[in-house]
């Protein structure tokens, strides 16, 4: 029977960022994939300075990365360019990678880290009682002495574990093609935060162009799954209209592949048990305020990976404490501002609110991305701790007044 240190289950950024961590520091560890080496994850690619810090603390190259200088967010007539914010924890630039190439250099990583890589090889948890005590994959039973599902929007093995999302919590839909456009080189991300479906209903969520540097753009809608008629909305449409919208501004080429949509997570029921944490989009780590994921799946990888070099034994318990210590009170407010912006009246005032100026568009900006500096929180780390206490009030209210 083979057996490893870590098995990991799913080889995205969550399950490759484990798995670089605890191979560089000697830990035997196998990744199951069932998809093909170079396979492509439906997503916006865009890196945020969160998530450049996080590739940066994991020694990846980024050269082959399109380097972005801020967002430019919109919202109706009003257009606000803005630079990341400068703080002493996050680098002062963010990226664009086609998902492709970053996870390729990813696991490229963990191989060369020692990790053994099986693609096309599904994997499931193997149980001894209530304990996971391997997978099993390929035929064969792994050992592990811990097992980290890795798996992205939750499946059979979020099933098996138990790490569902939660019903009554919001999560997120979005669909993303590429196209040729002659602003391919442009240093900002784009944003379109007052998007409105085919019956003129406004949508939580936003419109984006991410450009890669290569040709080509990133084109994408998501929503929040707080929105009234949520079941109804039809992503295709949505995604042609924001295409037609930004006909002048950027002169997209027609969609370069089918535009697929995938799922947000932004809950799970549980993300630790005997023998096994849950790390990224199988954890429900992503931002509800801009559907950002990718650095939520590094940076719990890394803990998880140095919490059981640590304590074997204690790491699944640990791992739920301190990702939550990381994230939770922030994730909380992400979904409890996702029931407000559901309100339609709620999300137009809002929006003339956070673009109203230059510098509360930057506050916007640093809040929603999750950049504010706990060491230096500024006028941005007081907004944040003010709508968490006030949105802990309206909360119930919000739930049961949801669109
Ligand atoms: C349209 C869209 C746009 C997005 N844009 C952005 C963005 O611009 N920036 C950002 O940061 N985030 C974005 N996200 C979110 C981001 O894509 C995810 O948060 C991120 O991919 C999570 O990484 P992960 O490693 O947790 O999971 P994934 O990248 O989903 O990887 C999971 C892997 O597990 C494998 N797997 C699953 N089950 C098994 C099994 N049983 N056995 C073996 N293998 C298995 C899958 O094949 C897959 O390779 C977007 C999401 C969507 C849908």
């Amino acid at each position: 029977m083979p057996s490893v240190d870590l098995a990991v289950i799913g080889a995205g950024p969550a399950g490759a960022a484990t798995a670089i961590r605890a191979a560089r520091s000697g830990a035997t560890v196998a990744v199951f994939d069932k998809a093909p080496y170079g396979r492509d994850k439906v997503c916006g690619d865009g890196l945020t300075p969160r998530a450049v810090g996080a590739l940066n603390e994991l020694k990846i190259d980024l050269e082959d990365a399109h380097h972005i200088e801020g967002l430019r967010m919109i919202a109706g007539k009003t257009e606000r360019e803005l630079a990341w914010p400068s703080t002493s924890r996050f680098p002062p630039h963010g990226a664009v990678w086609p998902r492709r190439r970053l996870d390729a250099a990813l696991v490229d990583a963990a191989e060369q880290a020692g990790a053994r890589l099986m693609w096309n090889t599904e994997a499931l948890p193997a149980f001894d009682g209530d304990r996971v005590v391997g997978v099993d994959a390929g035929g064969d039973r792994w050992t592990a002495g811990m097992v980290v599902a890795a798996t992205g929007a939750p499946g059979k093995v979020a099933r098996m574990l138990g790490a569902e999302r939660i019903a009554d919590e919001p999560f997120g839909l979005a669909i993303r093609s590429y196209v040729e456009s002659p602003r391919h080189a442009d240093r900002h991300l784009e944003a379109c935060l007052t998007m409105r479906d085919a019956n003129s209903n406004s949508v939580p969520g936003y419109g984006w162009l991410f450009p890669a540097g290569d040709g080509t753009v990133n084109i994408g809608v998501g929503a929040l799954s707080t929105m009234k008629g949520f079941k109804r909305l039809n992503l295709n449409s949505l995604l042609d209209i924001y295409h037609a919208q930004v006909r002048e501004s950027w002169a997209p080429g027609p969609y370069l592949e089918r535009p697929r949509a995938w799922r947000l997570p932004m809950s799970a029921r549980q993300r630790h048990g005997r023998g096994w944490v849950a790390v990224g989009d199988a954890a429900g780590l992503i931002n509800p305020m801009n559907g950002e994921g990718i650095d939520y799946g590094l940076e719990s990888g890394m803990l998880a990976a140095d919490l059981f070099l640590q304590n074997a034994a204690s790491a699944p318990e640990r791992y739920d404490r301190l990702v939550g210590e990381r994230f939770d009170s922030f994730l909380r407010t992400g979904r409890r501002f996702s029931f407000l912006i559901g309100h339609p009246p709620i999300l137009s005032m809002g929006l003339k609110l956070a673009v109203g100026t230059q510098s509360i568009a930057n506050i916007t900006l640093k809040v929603m991305g999750n950049l504010v500096d706990s060491e230096t929180p500024g006028t941005a780390g007081r907004v944040l701790s003010a709508a968490d206490r006030l949105l802990a009030i309206a909360d119930p209210i919000l739930r049961r007044t949801r669109a």
